[in-house]
């Protein structure tokens, strides 16, 4: 847990780490006190003020013991929303989520060049905010995710493979936009609405056509100087090798993403692979992932490891087997954690990247 501080210039920083608190489950003003560390009056202080402005409320719990009822905060799911677009190479999706994660609107569409797709993309929003009467005041803001990478500071697609058209594109054509590859906006939708809320490292493999990462390090996405790292998919895993574009040599995508795995076998998916339950194929995909991940493990000293893409579908065996590989090679000693994931809302992930702006961030939204 992060510790907070009492320093009144920390205001904002305390108010949201509250705010991040009241969304991992139930709590009371003196348990906030407590897991931050902050004093009861600066709790109530920014407590009140969230119930003001009406992001929070606060109700009786249903305690059957002696005397007063302790009363716990929670969030108000209407209080505000967020705009979630998932770009991808082929289709794309605009939703609406509100602060509680839930996703009110989702609409998907094939995709087209750049031009017609944000046309269309501003007129199904407008078409969504409108049959759900949501006030533009109460809107935090859009998250929108691509293939990366992406220049997350300027909003600019910069050069996915395959995805030539949208290539040095700046998006703005909608206000207070964030711009996510989708491996670091699947690992934050992990930490407000999946299995990861009290895990504060992690790290999130996305494997489908190619192999993404997010990685989480101490609640915050791991960006490095220029936030285009996070590339697990060209860890080389054999010196000798197979040649990638990226000018590595035996990048783990080579052999790990669906197309590589599948190469000269009879599968077309992923999916088919589990339905035939082929331990042997199972195995390789599993040894391959664990070289590039065992690096991962030591150099960053993670314990949790996420499984998702189309890895993720019904993903027990490929963790277990995963995970066995890899106690033989990480040196850190700690007990493992391999989640797979099923594949989750592109909308919700699009748009947690705005709520982990209004949860924690020190910038941009007040
Ligand atoms: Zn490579």
């Amino acid at each position: 847990m992060q510790r907070a501080t009492n320093a009144s210039s920390m205001k904002e920083q305390n108010r949201r780490l509250i705010l991040s608190l009241i969304n991992s489950g139930e709590h009371s003003r003196a348990d906030i006190s407590r897991a931050t560390g902050l004093t009861k009056a600066a709790v109530t202080m920014i407590v009140d003020e969230l119930i003001q402005n009406g992001y929070v409320s606060e109700y009786e719990c249903n305690h059957t013991g002696i005397g007063r009822k302790p009363l716990y905060l929670k969030l108000n799911s209407d209080s505000a929303y967020a705009i979630g677009i998932n770009i991808t190479r082929h289709h794309y999706e605009v939703g609406i989520i509100n602060l509680c994660g839930e996703v009110l609107c989702e609409e998907r569409q094939r995709i087209a060049n750049p031009k017609t797709t944000i046309n269309s993309i501003l007129k199904i929003l407008n078409e969504q905010i409108k049959k759900h009467g949501i006030d533009n005041g109460k809107i935090l803001g859009t998250g929108i995710t691509t293939p990366g990478p992406v220049d997350y500071r300027s909003n600019t697609i910069l050069s996915p493979p395959n995805f030539k058209d949208w290539h040095n594109l700046t998006l703005d054509f909608i206000s207070n936009i964030h711009l996510e590859n989708i491996a670091n906006a699947n690992a934050l939708c992990e930490k407000y609405f999946g299995s990861c809320a009290d895990t504060d490292n992690y790290i999130m493999l996305i494997i489908n056509e190619g192999i993404g990462s997010g990685i989480v390090i101490n609640n915050k996405i791991y960006r490095g100087n220029s936030g285009k790292g996070n590339e697990i998919g060209h860890i080389s895993i054999d010196i000798n090798g197979k040649k990638c574009e990226c000018g590595n040599i035996g990048c783990l995508e080579k052999y790990a993403s669906i197309p590589s795995i599948l190469e000269n076998t009879s599968y077309s998916s992923w999916q088919d692979v589990i339905e035939s339950n082929d331990i042997t194929l199972i195995e390789k995909e599993a040894d391959y992932l664990s070289c590039a991940t065992a690096t991962v493990v030591n150099l960053f000293d993670i314990s949790t490891i996420l499984l998702g893409g189309d890895v993720g579908y019904k993903g027990e065996l490929i963790g277990k087997l995963l995970s066995e590989k890899l106690s033989n090679k990480v040196i850190t000693g700690c007990e493992l954690n391999i989640i797979p994931i099923e594949k989750k809302s592109g909308v919700l992930s699009a748009g947690c990247i705005i709520i982990d702006d209004f949860f924690t961030r020190e910038s941009d939204i007040t």
